[in-house]
């Protein structure tokens, strides 16, 4: 469902990523670890469109990248993605904050995008906050609804940069948890994140980033046990 070829990026004078390949299979979970300024993000923002591809393609769907506007616009409504800091809209109600999109892109009407966006925080379990602003939710509840939020535009593939970083320690799980039950209901996810307990057990492939290269592709087993490469085995014995 994603086929990325020698992907090249430059910032500048700065190579950011080098001949990245990965594909990704429908319902497949892959899980991008590396350390800070590899890349991750970068290639995120590649795959749905955000930024312009220097050399190589990315298939997303029935669509490749780069490619034209109207190419651009399908992948930005296929791929749906969670940010570190949730970039929920702060002046609309959490249940606006899902309605929003499905209803500007046309794609419901209003009764449709309500009814729709209750069941998905239901989904995420919170119901009970479907009338409050962002800021009155904790990170965890404000993470939970950029979830439901993105999968309210129903896309193929969600991706997450990181998407518990920025909460309290207490929130982690809870977003986690959400992520795991969408995982097992065969959402296809890429998710580029430092929680190694969660690779292990929900990805299907952990993907190994460093200096814009992809060094590793691995199941989880192999990656935490087999691994040969030594710059994967300095990052995972100060992350471990
Ligand atoms: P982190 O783990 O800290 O989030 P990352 O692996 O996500 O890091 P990227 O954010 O993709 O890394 O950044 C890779 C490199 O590209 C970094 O050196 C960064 O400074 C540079 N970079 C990213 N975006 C831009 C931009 N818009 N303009 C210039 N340089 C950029
Ligand atoms: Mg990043």
């Amino acid at each position: 469902i994603v086929d990325a070829r020698g992907i090249n990026k430059s910032f500048n004078t700065a190579h950011v990523l080098k001949n990245v390949d990965l594909k990704v299979n429908a319902g497949e979970v892959v899980c991008i670890v590396g350390p800070s300024g590899s890349g991750k993000s970068t290639f995120l923002r590649l795959i749905n469109g955000l930024e312009d591809i220097d050399g190589g393609q990315i298939e997303v769907g029935e669509t490749t990248l780069p490619g034209a506007p109207k190419e651009l616009l399908s992948v930005r409504r296929n791929v749906g993605m969670v940010f570190q800091n949730f970039n929920l809209f702060p002046h609309l109600t959490v249940l606006e904050n899902l309605t929003l999109s499905p209803r500007r892109t046309g794609r419901m009407n209003r009764s449709g995008a309500e009814n729709k966006a209750r069941e998905l925080l239901k989904r995420v379990g919170i119901s009970e906050q479907s009338s409050k602003y962002p800021s009155q939710l904790s990170g965890g509840q404000q993470q939970r609804v950029a979830i439901a939020r993105a999968l309210a535009m129903e896309p193929q593939i969600l991706l997450f940069d990181e998407p518990t970083s920025a909460l309290d320690p207490e929130n982690v799980n809870e977003v986690l948890n959400v992520m795991k039950e969408l995982a097992s209901s065969g959402i296809t996810m890429i998710v580029v994140t430092h929680e190694m307990g969660f690779a292990r057990e929900v990805a299907d492939r952990i993907v190994f980033m460093a200096d814009g290269q992809l060094l590793v592709d691995a199941s989880p087993s192999q990656f935490f046990e087999h691994v040969e490469d030594e710059r994967l085995r300095s990052f995972l014995s100060k992350i471990l």
